[in-house]
């Protein structure tokens, strides 16, 4: 057994382990009184303390902290407040005619002391949103926000030190080296919200201890704009989904994989909503937000300059102001295929154009890349949509739309592969934090006492039999 008693967090983690048990037999009011009193304190108490830590830490207008940070949260635990009495009933399912006598069933239970890391594009939202589900299904929860938003990382502290004792859920602040400290401990269960580079750090760290984890991961996601798509309706909603937040989320469209056909229609439609959404001004629009840091700025910038430099088109934007964290929503065309904008997450405001002049092309073209967190459809023709769906993977796809599947919690959320392993959201995540415990129960002789040993002549004849009919 590995001694862990010199780690910086075992006492914490000790006394969270010391009342897992307790936790994981808590009823259905208790768990929800416990996810009341979050909400009491996100929807009420803290909500405009979010808005100031957000605005802080990301220049994130109000608005849009309550529609991409409170709402989801709040969506989120009406969801589960509603089915959780169904999730945790126990769910009897069929017994195979070979045990005869016995009944079959299988409980979802806690798994026990989980760990929650957490990036900074949506910190409250990635931070409670797991939590909600690890609690639950009945868990004691460590949560590591990020380092980049200290404000919120702060103020979620605090709202977890006034809902929670520490034995029930703590959180613990500060950068790397923390997570490092922390992903040395058993923990029952891994949640880990981030970067591909580190989820494979993180899965690393969890192999030493057969810790079971959920990877919600990212990459890029492209949008495949076919010939007859509304042209007009997707420019306007790929903007949206592409700006928001200024392009720092997940879920975000990456790059467009478009008919070269539309090209020129397309990129006109774009400039016309991205002057209406942001009234001709993004650097004094009150609706557009900033890059959290100046390292992420300096990144987002040599990927511009990078493209400047193979002579590409800057169609729209291409402004930096570093004093203000500000870059101005940009498309880009014409990129060479080596242009570092093609090839990394670009998890900021900037939209490259790729054109096609067949559909395998554009489909071949994703194939070649990593599998996506999400990969979007703007078309108005089913089989090209249902082309496109079977000849590809990813973790989550929206028709005519982008980024909206994440809202849904009747649908699962997670990558596949390198954006992600294991799916998140309503049962699924309560099913992530959950250990599905079969249970076989005999009420009566067994039929397969017969086939006990000593093993004779009419056994051999049983097992022939049994292998035949059952
Ligand atoms: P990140 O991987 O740099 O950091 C995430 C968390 O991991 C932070 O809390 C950070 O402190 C910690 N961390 C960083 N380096 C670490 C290390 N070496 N060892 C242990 N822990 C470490 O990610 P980020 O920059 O905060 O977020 C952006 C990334 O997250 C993007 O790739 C994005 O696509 C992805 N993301 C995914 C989802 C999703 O739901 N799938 C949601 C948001 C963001």
């Amino acid at each position: 057994m590995v001694d862990f008693r010199n780690n910086t967090y075992f006492e914490l983690f000790s006394k969270q382990n010391n009342n897992q048990l307790e936790v994981g037999q808590s009823t259905y009011s208790q768990r929800i009184k416990n996810i009341n009193a979050l909400q009491r304190a996100i929807e009420f108490t803290f909500r405009d303390q979010i808005k100031e830590a957000l605005y802080k830490d990301l220049g994130k207008p109000a608005i849009e902290a309550d529609l991409t940070e409170v709402y989801p949260i709040i969506g989120d635990i009406k969801h589960v407040k509603k089915y959780l009495h169904q999730w945790m009933r126990k769910q009897k399912v069929k017994t195979t005619l070979s045990m005869l006598g016995a009944s079959s069933y299988y409980i979802h239970e806690s798994k026990g002391v989980c760990l929650i890391i957490s990036p900074w594009n949506f910190p409250f939202n990635l931070t409670f949103g797991p939590l909600v589900a690890a609690i639950a299904a009945g868990n004691t929860v460590i949560i590591k926000p990020s380092e980049m938003t200290p404000h919120s990382s702060a103020l979620m502290a605090k709202i977890i030190t006034e809902v929670f004792t520490e034995n029930e859920v703590a959180l613990v602040e500060g950068e790397v080296e923390v997570s490092t400290e922390l992903l040395k401990l058993p923990f029952n269960h891994i949640f880990f919200t981030g970067s591909p580079n580190v989820g494979k750090i993180v899965m690393t760290a969890a192999a030493k201890n057969l810790s079971s984890l959920t990877l919600e991961l990212g990459g890029k996601s492209p949008i495949i704009v076919d010939a007859t798509a509304n042209i007009d309706m997707a420019a306007k909603k790929i903007m949206w989904g592409k700006f928001l937040n200024c392009g720092q989320i997940c879920v975000a469209p990456d790059y467009v994989l478009i008919d070269e056909s539309i090209k020129a229609e397309f990129i006109t439609a774009c400039k016309k909503w991205l002057s209406t959404f942001y009234r001709d001004k993004p650097e004094s629009s009150s609706s557009y937000g900033r890059i959290v840091t100046d390292k992420h700025l300096e990144r987002l910038k040599l990927h511009i300059e990078n493209a400047k430099e193979l002579n590409a088109i800057i169609e729209v934007g291409g402004d930096v102001d570093a004093s203000k964290k500000y870059i101005a929503p940009t498309i880009i065309s014409d990129l060479k295929a080596e242009a570092t904008l093609l090839a990394e997450e670009i998890f900021g405001p900037i939209l490259p154009i790729v054109t096609y002049k067949d559909l395998n092309e554009a489909i071949d073209y994703i194939n070649t890349k990593e599998r996506p967190l999400a990969l979007y459809i703007y078309s108005k023709n089913r089989s090209n949509t249902k082309k496109i769906i079977v000849n590809t993977r990813a973790g989550g796809t929206c028709i005519n739309n982008n980024i909206i599947h994440y809202a849904n919690h009747y649908l699962p959320f997670g990558g596949v592969n390198n954006s992600g392993i294991g799916k998140s959201h309503g049962f699924f995540g309560f099913e992530a934090f959950s250990n599905k415990r079969a249970i076989v129960e005999q009420h009566t002789f067994g039929a397969t006492e017969f086939l006990f040993p000593p093993y004779t002549g009419l056994k051999e004849k049983m097992a022939r039999f049994t292998i035949k009919w059952f």
